[in-house]
């Protein structure tokens, strides 16, 4: 590994843990035994809008440490993937981007019904770039987990397709239309920087920030998904 790969590859691990300790002590002051085994298994807190790593642009994987997704001793990369799964299905969510749990770099992780099946299947895709959106739009009311309660109506292509590097470390591409679509534009919207909440007035922003101000005071609790229950209808 020449000198500018190690410091890389130095920085992206200092993102790792400096987010993972300030997960951890929120956590520890989240006096719940549920969480706690949650944790132990791979549950990160999800970060609440505005925290500011909600509005950073997230960093990209450097191209000379993706061919080393899979190098064994690396198990911290496939850890934060790992968190990052368990995360989204213990939420029955299907979609998050690794700044919702507090690092900033370009990661989400999708959950979808595979084609035919009632089984779901979740893909992450690293470095995702959007290659196509459909000129025809949908509109829905879209939740986040950053901003627990708070739905807004956004207007979205109807189709969109990404591209990136899988789990494994080859070239992924995702495509979809309906529900399929609207994860794909909300996660990548966080790796930007964006949230649901950027679409709003300013008097509705100030609104939700004193709405989830009040319910971080009275201590934000996660209900998590009971692990027979992770495969059951998900709630976008
Ligand atoms: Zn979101």
């Amino acid at each position: 590994m020449t000198p500018a790969q190690r410091r890389d590859k130095q920085v992206v691990k200092d993102s790792f843990t400096t987010a993972y300790e300030a997960a951890a002590n929120e956590l520890h002051s989240i006096e719940r035994e549920k969480e706690r085994n949650a944790h132990a298994k791979g549950f990160r807190p999800i970060v609440i809008w505005p925290d500011p790593v909600l509005s950073r642009v997230a960093e990209p994987i450097p191209p000379n440490l993706i061919e080393e997704l899979n190098s064994s001793n690396w198990s911290q990369f496939r850890d934060l993937l790992n968190a990052m799964a368990f995360t989204m299905v213990s939420l029955n969510a299907n979609g998050l981007a690794a700044p919702q749990i507090g690092v900033s770099l370009q990661i989400i992780a999708l959950r979808f019904k595979k084609s035919g099946s009632e089984e779901f299947e979740t893909i992450h895709v690293i470095n995702p770039k959007i290659t196509e959106l459909n000129d025809a739009k949908q509109t829905t009311v879209e939740k986040c987990l950053s901003l627990p309660g708070i739905e807004v109506e956004k207007t979205r292509a109807a189709f969109a397709r990404i591209e990136g590097i899988g789990s494994d470390g080859a070239r992924i591409e995702v495509a979809g239309e309906g529900l399929i679509a609207v994860a794909i534009q909300h996660e990548m919207d966080h790796l930007n920087g964006i949230t649901i909440a950027d679409g709003c007035t300013s008097l509705k922003r100030s609104r939700l920030r004193s709405k989830l101000k009040k319910k971080k005071e009275a201590g934000l609790r996660y209900r998590l998904v009971e692990p027979d229950a992770q495969n059951a209808e998900v709630s976008k």
